[in-house]
């Protein structure tokens, strides 16, 4: 089953208890009540128990949830990306330190290709990833049935990639160009600007 209709809110707060119920699983415990999950994610009793209703989730809250349980009922809501392919464009200093991490670190994420317009980067393995030429990026996406892309090109050329990828039928983008990308509706961009993260956080932080 795969629901559209929950809010992204909803979907977020889900994927954190997934998080969480893992590391549950993994220190032994089975059970879990509503108010503990609620302690772990940061909210409250009541809203686990109006997200658990809205993934169709009913347990016994008296007696406390069945961890595993819970975890097939969210694993049946989410789109997991783990069996997603994912592509990524831009196989620079960021987009290599991105490829490590995945490749190394979370290899359940399948990474299929990456792109890069330089020629000294296509057609070698990469982080782990082999390189290819931005011409072939139509093939691979076809052929590879691709609806996730990661964007980590310059911000001058994140918009025009951007509009290839959508051209090409990439429904969801991890934006790491550091501008915002105009996508139609059909299209879900995610943005991760690391610079203005950072400068809120300085400026936030800073000594009056
Ligand atoms: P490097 O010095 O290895 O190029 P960098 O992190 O300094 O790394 P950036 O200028 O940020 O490089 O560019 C990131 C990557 O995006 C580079 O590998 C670059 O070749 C690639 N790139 C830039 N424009 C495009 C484009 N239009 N299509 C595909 N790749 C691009």
């Amino acid at each position: 089953m795969h629901r559209t209709d929950l809010p992204e809110k909803t979907v977020e707060r889900t994927i954190l208890y997934k998080r969480l119920l893992l590391n549950l699983q993994k220190s032994g415990q089975q059970t879990v009540f509503s108010y503990q999950l609620a302690q772990l994610a940061g909210n409250s009793a009541e809203q686990v128990r109006r997200d658990l209703m809205q993934i169709g989730f009913s347990g016994n809250p008296k007696k406390g949830y069945v961890i595993k349980d819970m975890l097939n009922a969210i694993e049946a809501v989410l789109n997991n990306p783990f069996r997603q392919p994912i592509i990524l464009i831009g196989v620079g200093n960021l987009g290599k330190a991105i490829l490590s991490y995945f490749t190394y670190q979370q290899p359940h994420i399948n990474i299929v290709a990456a792109f890069d317009r330089d020629i000294n980067k296509v057609d070698r393995v990469i982080a782990g990833c082999r390189c290819y030429s931005t011409d072939a990026m139509e093939e691979i996406i076809v052929r590879e049935n691709v609806r996730l892309a990661i964007l980590t090109v310059p911000a001058s050329h994140a918009q025009e990639i951007t509009d290839r990828l959508v051209y090409l039928g990439i429904k969801g983008i991890l934006n790491f160009a550091p501008v915002p990308l105009k996508v139609p509706d059909t299209v879900i961009c995610e943005h991760l600007d690391i610079m203005l993260q950072l400068e809120k956080l300085a400026f936030l932080t800073q000594v009056k």
